[in-house]
């Protein structure tokens, strides 16, 4: 056997052995505190409303603490007024289930530290904060994961945990874009189609249900892209003004980075979106082996190989020269094993 079949034996084995732990400690606790990371994504709601969903089902008491609403566009989505948005989870629980977030501060809640914290999640260094640490990096989503503990957990596939484990795996591999799709994923998702999910609506409702302000602002900000590295990298910047002339909010801005990767020359886009207090956060997205993870940890920041993010602390000005720098660097990495022609 080889090294690698070896620890891919031996990763299996610890993953079910978490995963009985998991099922254990929250059989035998009765109340929940569910949360995910601030700014919330298709993933990030996904699995907390279909752990929230599995939970009920089991008879027990489940509250949902984030720090920011989720996007216009799943509000529509069933359970999403049962999210409560605070910056300090008050309260009761015998467990927290934190669950998309490699570090606690991820969630920009308070009030969890000290608690018994079931964590779960599939981003590349997590940190392991909890009494309870599942981290599986192979996941193409959190949903994934949390499609498994419920499963394990005896809970039956409804509509909407079918629904919302959809959303989870539709959102965070990119609409079926990105390199960490496995036959798993398409496997939860047959089974979640077997119980009801249309996949023409979900792909309607996450990906066309764009305001008319958010068209103009798309178009704005294709409009001062900037191309580096021999047009294979997009540079996008956006501030307060240009949401406010387009009349868009920070949610609007979601998924606009995934379009110059339809372009067949671009290998990888950086997006900065400075707020109103003047913060940078910067978003990237890249295609096949172009590793912007690395080029986010560099920063601080964190994800996967196929899209990753930090907060800039520095002025952008200075910094900027160096992120470009080193996602030409990052590009020219993950070209070496695939010749350029998609
Ligand atoms: P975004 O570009 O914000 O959609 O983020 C893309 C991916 O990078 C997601 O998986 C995020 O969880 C991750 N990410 C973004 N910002 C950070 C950060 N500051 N620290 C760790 N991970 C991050
Ligand atoms: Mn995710």
């Amino acid at each position: 056997m080889t090294d690698t079949m070896t620890n891919r034996r031996t990763a299996v084995r610890a993953s079910h052995e978490i995963l009985e732990r998991i099922c254990e400690e929250i059989l035998r606790r009765q109340r929940f505190l569910l949360t995910s990371h601030a700014r919330p994504d298709g993933d990030s709601i996904g699995s907390q409303m279909a752990m929230a969903y599995a939970l009920d089902t089991l008879g027990k008491q489940v509250r949902i603490v984030n720090a920011d609403s989720a996007p216009d566009h799943y509000r529509a989505f069933p359970g999403l007024d049962r999210i409560e948005i605070a910056p300090h989870a008050a309260g009761e629980a015998d467990a927290v289930i934190v669950m998309e977030c490699s570090d606690l501060s991820r969630t920009g809640v308070t009030g969890f530290d000290g608690r018994y914290i079931i964590n779960i999640d599939h981003h590349a260094g997590n940190r392991m904060y909890g009494a309870l640490n599942w981290f599986d990096e192979s996941a193409a989503a959190c949903g994934e994961m949390v499609f498994e503990l419920i499963r394990a957990l005896g809970v039956p596939l409804s509509l909407e945990i079918a629904t919302h484990i959809y959303l989870a795996i539709l959102t965070d591999t990119g609409s079926f874009h990105h390199s960490n799709i496995t036959p798993r994923t398409f496997d939860i998702c047959r089974q979640t189609v077997e119980a009801g999910v249309n996949p023409a609506a979900m792909a309607r409702r996450v990906f066309d249900s764009n305001s008319f302000g958010k068209l103009k602002l798309i178009g704005a900000l294709l409009d001062a892209m900037e191309l580096t590295d021999d047009g294979r990298l997009a540079v996008m910047y956006m501030d307060e003004a240009m949401l406010t002339s387009c009349g868009c909010t920070h949610n609007d801005t979601e998924g606009v980075i995934n379009l110059p990767l339809t372009a067949r020359e671009i290998q990888a886009v950086v997006f900065f979106k400075v707020g109103a207090a003047g913060d940078v956060r910067v978003s990237m997205r890249s295609k096949y082996d172009v590793d912007v993870r690395m080029v986010a940890s560099a920063f601080g920041g964190g994800g996967h190989k196929n899209a990753a993010g930090f907060t800039v602390t520095g002025r952008l000005d200075d910094v900027r020269p160096v992120i470009i720098e080193r996602i030409v660097a990052a590009i020219a990495q993950g070209l070496e094993t695939r010749p350029e022609r998609d």
